[in-house]
């Protein structure tokens, strides 16, 4: 493994493996750095891998409609093969619900803005197409200590968009696979079971990292993506004095409830609000 990139990329997630792909391929030599034994084995795996556009951030739509794309012609993006197969795209459209809290309004300003298609489903509609769904609204949220936590609303949701790009990736995990393989395909490297523990700096410049068995390895460039670490990342770099938003890392148990191929895709197949009832209730017996 060389001892000096032209980048050093902190993480082989699936934004790590991603930054080193679309780099590699400018020419830049690229050092992904992972203290875990396989590109995406961190967060990324636990990911429900949803490609959506609905942000309130002009900037975050745009990327992420970009981000469209990409998904939908993953093979044509890579240009490589994967020994491991690629990851798929289920391009089964997303709805964001409409609320009091008005967040809607400021996605679909941006939504007209990029350019991305959508529909505006009416209370109606919303009740039509996805016969499953409760429509009731429930907003302002209610603390579960509040003694009306429990109480049935009578207020309707004030619709949906529905965007029909967006959908899940079927293996996070597996995509940044496909992108660390696409990455080398470009020269870049990726070095596993190694931990950052140090961000060297001269004359107020970052000039290469230090590993926890003490190897250093050079470079103009230092990029941290360290998910929930990032912060960390930071002040290995005493980068955290202008930062306004900070992180920490944490584990929160979530709950997975076995739903699929209950006929999710046909929203009209009556089976399927049986089926995920029986399935919750069983749940709940435990
Ligand atoms: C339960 C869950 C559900 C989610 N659902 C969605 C979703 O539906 N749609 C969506 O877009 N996003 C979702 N996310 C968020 C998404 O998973 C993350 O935004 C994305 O995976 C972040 O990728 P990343 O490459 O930035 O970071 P990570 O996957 O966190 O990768 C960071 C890597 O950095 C490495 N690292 C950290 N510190 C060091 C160090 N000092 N030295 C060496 N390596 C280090 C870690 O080992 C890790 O592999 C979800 C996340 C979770 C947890």
């Amino acid at each position: 493994m060389a001892k000096r990139a032209d980048a050093i990329i902190i993480g082989a997630g699936v934004i790590g493996a991603a930054i080193a792909f679309e780099l590699a391929k400018r020419g830049y030599k690229t050092l992904n750095i992972d203290k875990l034994p396989a590109s995406g084995y961190g967060p990324t795996s636990n990911s429900c891998a949803i490609v959506r556009a609905h942000y309130s951030s002009r900037e975050g739509v745009a990327m992420a409609y970009e981000g469209f794309f990409y998904w939908k012609d993953w093979a044509d993006y890579l240009g490589v093969e994967d020994e491991s197969g690629l990851a798929k795209y289920m391009n089964c459209g997303t709805l964001l619900l409409e609320s009091q809290t008005g967040h809607h309004e400021k996605v679909l300003k941006h939504y007209r803005d990029v350019g991305v298609e959508y529909e505006e489903w009416s209370p109606e509609q919303l009740k039509e197409r996805m016969p499953i769904f409760d429509t009731h609204a429930f907003y302002p949220p209610k603390r579960p200590d509040d003694p009306h936590f429990w109480d049935q609303s009578e207020d309707e949701l004030m619709g949906a968009i529905y965007t029909p790009g967006s959908g899940y990736v079927n293996d996070p995990q597996l995509a940044s696979h496909n992108l660390q393989r696409a990455a080398e395909a470009h020269g870049g490297e990726f070095l596993f079971r190694a931990t950052v523990a140090e961000i060297r700096r001269a004359d107020g410049r970052v000039v290469g990292v230090t590993l926890s068995d003490g190897l250093e390895i050079d470079a103009p460039v230092v990029i941290n993506v360290a998910g929930p670490h990032l912060d960390i990342v930071n002040e290995m770099a005493g980068a955290t004095g202008d930062m306004n938003v900070r992180t920490k890392p944490l584990r929160h148990e979530v709950r997975m409830f076995d739903v699929v191929g209950c006929g999710i895709q046909n929203p009209r197949n009556d089976d399927f609000s049986v089926r995920h009832l029986d399935v919750l209730e069983n749940q709940r017996r435990g």
